[in-house]
């Protein structure tokens, strides 16, 4: 597998107002701190973390939606474009993206049809009866019947809507796909439609993916590899099986210890899964005023004095897997959280999306 997306070193801050004050002088978010990673040909990475640690900043900035205060960001080994002129657009052409709001993210005066033949217009590809045959043809890949060609988004379902999102994605045959939280606005029944939808064509499009979500279930399924992000940071890294099952950073084991099992916390064969919550106290803290040394100390149940200090450097485990965590010191994982009994995805059905 080829690097298809890479990211060195990447921020983006944003000058904001603590106070509403009128001579407040402005302050500065960070809002990705320093982030490096790498997404490959046919792999879907998974971005995970709470509301508000930089997850959809990162993923606008990947493909060139918003512009890096520093770092470097290349697709296909060419830097992201930052002025948005006719190398922007092509380049644009191979990274789409799939929103969570489906209604937002369509026009309410188009008919579908017209909403997923659009992308192909405004690039001039090939003449009206190609752009026809290719949304079609976009249209058929995601479940969407010529019955629904003629309506409008307000006419559709919210799963028949995001399929059609995605149907405007896919026509212009994309290597990357960025699925910003693409399910969380639709009811469970649907998500598991619409997941295992995209599952199938990510493997026979061979797309790389960022796939970003709070639900650890849904990444667990559908994504290779997870990053854990805390307050603009990536704190834990690697292979989803690993991360999901050996969780090496504290924030990740209380992460994953809040899904819920849907047999009501028995392992499979019945017995009590070894599973315990772990409740973190406090909020998360405010982006503007960062903790000192490792951020995540004022909630962290394992906090050590030297963590108030000293900020965690990347430190790899077996493999992929790496952690920022005075934990760990190129050890195995400390603390062992199994996640089992997956049983919210189910085969894919159309007819009821
Ligand atoms: Fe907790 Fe310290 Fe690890 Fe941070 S570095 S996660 S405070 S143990």
């Amino acid at each position: 597998m080829t690097i298809l997306l890479k990211a060195t070193q990447v921020s983006r801050n944003f000058n904001v107002k603590a106070s509403k004050t009128w001579f407040a002088k402005p302050r500065i978010l960070r809002a990705v701190n320093q982030i490096s990673l790498e997404l490959k040909t046919g792999q879907t990475l998974g971005l995970v973390g709470e509301s508000g640690c930089g997850k959809s900043t990162l993923a606008r900035m990947l493909i060139g939606l918003l512009p890096a205060s520093s770092g470097e960001i290349t697709f296909a080994g060419q830097p992201i474009q930052a002025k948005r002129n006719a190398h922007w657009r092509a380049q644009r052409r191979d990274m789409q993206m799939v929103y969570q709001d489906p209604l937002a993210a369509l026009d309410r005066r188009l008919k579908i049809i017209d909403q997923v033949q659009e992308p192909l217009v405004i690039q001039n590809i090939g003449d009206r009866a190609a752009q026809l045959a290719a949304t079609r043809e976009a249209l058929d890949s995601v479940g969407i019947g010529e019955d629904l060609y003629g309506r409008y988004p307000h006419e559709l379902s919210g799963g028949q809507r995001q399929r059609v999102v995605m149907a405007r994605a896919l026509v212009l045959k994309p290597q990357l796909l960025v699925c910003d939280e693409p399910v969380s606005a639709l009811d469970l029944s649907i998500q598991a439609q619409v997941i295992n939808l995209l599952s199938a064509l990510q493997k026979s499009r061979n797309l790389a993916m960022l796939f970003i979500s709070h639900d650890l279930r849904v990444v667990r399924h559908i994504c290779d590899d997870v990053a854990v992000m805390y307050l603009g940071k990536i704190i834990e890294q690697g292979p989803a099986e690993k991360i999901l099952s050996q969780p090496a950073h504290p924030y990740t084991a209380a992460l994953i210890s809040a899904v819920s099992h849907p047999n009501g916390g028995k392992g499979e064969s019945g017995e009590k899964a070894p599973r315990k919550r772990i409740l973190l106290t406090g909020e998360p803290p405010n982006p503007i005023d960062v903790p000192t040394g490792c951020a995540f100390h004022p909630r962290c149940p394992s906090v050590m004095a030297r963590c108030k200090t000293e900020t965690p450097a990347k430190t790899m485990l077996q493999g992929r897997h790496s952690v920022a965590c005075h934990l760990h010191k190129g050890t195995a994982p400390l603390v062992y959280v199994p996640l089992t009994n997956e049983t919210l995805l189910a085969t894919p059905n159309r007819a009821a999306a």
